[in-house]
């Protein structure tokens, strides 16, 4: 004779494994894809696709790169993408020789430096957007300033300034019953085909697993682009329910994942 489980165990050890719809529209997973730097082509051809698509993204921005386009920026605004902070100085690790160049780097930095330059952005982006960043974008991940002996976290002050921090090209997407928002880790989707992001995906996802993308310019496959067609691919699986992502901004998952721990 044939053992049968008990119904109630097999359902239990099912329930046990399988991850549960704890987003929006059944989902079970959440996705959100942002932009740093606010590259002219975010705006000439990033948002263009998301708006077609409906979909709201998130952009960090930064002053000097927003010259020339800040109507744009605005109207991105006022069509509901989330406009978050990016800093005005850019400060990586001063190996970069971009950085090398102008003599700067975040070895050489301190946190009062970096609150004043946050500050500085801050008010650039919310005069020409008309909205005020919760969120911010470390620049090039990189969350330290000092050397050695010395060196400071600036994580405390961004989870004093802002809602949330994002960091970038991590190895691993958020568990929302365990994330700091002051470090949310996000993926680069620069430079990748559409099965290349969907594998990243599919492997990154956990039970309830947000995963956060993170890109630079949009346009024809590059090393730091975001491809226009793998970018349109991507929406496509994203917003396919079957798939049971809740593609969302940031700050919107964020918030969501927030009231519900109420
Ligand atoms: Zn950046």
């Amino acid at each position: 004779m044939k053992y049968v489980l008990p119904i109630s165990v097999v359902l239990c050890v099912f329930a046990s494994f399988a991850s549960h719809a704890f987003y929006p529209n059944k989902a079970k997973y959440a996705v959100s894809l942002s932009f740093d730097d606010a590259r002219k082509s975010q705006v000439d051809i990033g948002i263009p696709i998301l708006n077609k698509h409906d979909v709201k993204a998130t952009f960090y921005l930064m002053p000097y790169h927003m010259q020339g386009k800040e109507q744009q920026w605005k109207q991105a605004a006022d069509a509901g993408h989330e406009i978050a902070n990016h800093t005005a100085s850019h400060l990586c690790t001063g190996n970069f020789r971009w950085l090398r160049k102008q003599n700067k780097g975040l070895e050489q930095s301190s946190l009062s430096f970096l609150k004043q330059d946050i500050k500085q952005a801050q008010q650039y982006i919310e005069t020409h957007t008309g909205a005020a960043p919760k969120g911010f974008a470390y620049p090039c991940g990189q969350t330290f300033v000092g050397r050695g002996t010395e060196v400071k976290s600036y994580v405390p002050l961004i989870a004093e300034t802002f809602s949330y921090g994002r960091t970038w090209n991590d190895e691993t997407a958020n568990d929302p019953f365990y994330y700091d928002p002051a470090q949310i880790r996000a993926f680069s989707m620069d430079g990748k085909t559409f099965e290349q992001l969907k594998a990243l995906i599919e492997q990154a996802k956990f039970n309830n697993a947000w995963i956060v993308l993170a890109g630079h310019e949009v346009g024809k496959k590059g090393p730091y682009t975001v491809d226009e067609h793998a970018l349109q691919q991507l929406i496509q699986f994203l917003k396919d329910p079957k798939n049971e992502y809740w593609l969302a901004t940031v700050n919107d998952v964020h918030e969501y994942i927030n009231k519900k721990h109420e």
